[in-house]
């Protein structure tokens, strides 16, 4: 009996000590788009607990700041999301709403990813005119594996600066990740040799980072300015100026409407391709390249 008493006095003991030291509690991470959330798990591992708002099914430039995300951000140690206006829409607004002081702008819980690259398409007029642009330039890097690799580095030391006490397990896993990304780089530059100097057609620009980095051409955007969804008059005018030029996909991202890409693939005969924009729940940023290089390189049967 008497031992028993033991047994319990020092269970409760212990649960408590576990709830005051923080040492020993997960970094709770709150990823705004699923490429996040695949490179902190590959760079935090059993030392984070990951909360994804948005699925590749999903707009990223569109999201409500509903309750139940906000009741997450309310509780997170770490936010990851692409910034750069991106998120612009839901972002300022669940962070007000949290209440979190430590993910808040300024705090090393406040991680953006593109504060660590340089972007492309920086605007040199800023006109709202022109459609619904990225005013600091165009934040779909997840597509740019280099790119990757600086946010990685950057985001395994912020993790090492909110947990400290796994900061050896921090660098282990970047180093780890860092070197079967090199492998991958070279695999896949190698497959895409095939596609290299390839014209696409793109429903959205979101694409000019896989663009710029497998050497490929954009022909034509679907929608008439960004953010702008694709009218007949802008698709018959694109229809007439493809007649002359080779294209060989016509891209759209999976969540986009297929409408406007079909339409233009049946009197034009280029093929379509839906890719994902961002991984799979529970795929590796790794399996998800893969993923859209098979697609890119699929000759139409
Ligand atoms: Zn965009």
């Amino acid at each position: 009996m008497f031992n028993q008493w033991i047994k319990i006095v020092t269970l409760v003991i212990v649960s408590i000590l576990s709830i005051i030291n923080p040492a020993h509690a997960d970094v709770r991470v709150f990823a705004c788009e699923p490429e996040w959330s695949a490179l902190v798990r590959s760079l935090g591992g059993k030392h984070v607990t990951i909360y994804t708002a948005t699925t590749n099914r999903q707009d990223p430039h569109h999201i409500q700041a509903r309750p139940s995300l906000i009741a997450k951000a309310r509780r997170a140690d770490l936010l990851i999301c692409s910034g750069a206006e991106l998120e612009i829409g839901w972002l300022p607004l669940l962070l007000r709403k949290s209440g979190n002081p430590k993910i808040q702008p300024g705090q090393p819980g406040h991680f953006m990813a593109t504060d660590y690259v340089t972007l492309l398409e920086k605007p040199t007029v800023l006109d709202r005119s022109e459609g619904d642009i990225h005013a600091v330039g165009n934040p779909h890097i997840q597509l740019d594996p280099m790119r990757m690799l600086q946010v990685a580095e950057n985001l395994s030391r912020t993790l090492a600066k909110i947990d400290p006490a796994h900061l050896a397990d921090y660098r282990e896993k970047l180093a780890s990740f860092t070197g079967k990304w090199q492998d991958s780089l070279s695999r896949w530059r190698e497959r895409a040799q095939p596609i290299k100097g390839k014209s696409i057609v793109v429903h959205h620009n979101n694409w000019v980072y896989l663009r710029k980095w497998l050497g490929l051409d954009q022909a034509a955007t679907l929608e008439p300015k960004p953010g702008i969804p694709p009218t007949s008059s802008h698709l018959s005018q694109l229809l007439s100026g493809l007649q002359q030029t080779a294209v060989h996909k016509i891209i759209y991202a999976s969540y986009q409407d297929d409408r406007a890409a079909n339409w233009l693939s049946e009197k034009t005969g280029i093929p379509t391709i839906a890719l994902d924009i961002s991984p799979a729940t529970d795929e590796t940023l790794i399996q998800w390249f893969d993923r859209l290089i098979d697609q890119l390189l699929k000759v139409p049967t």
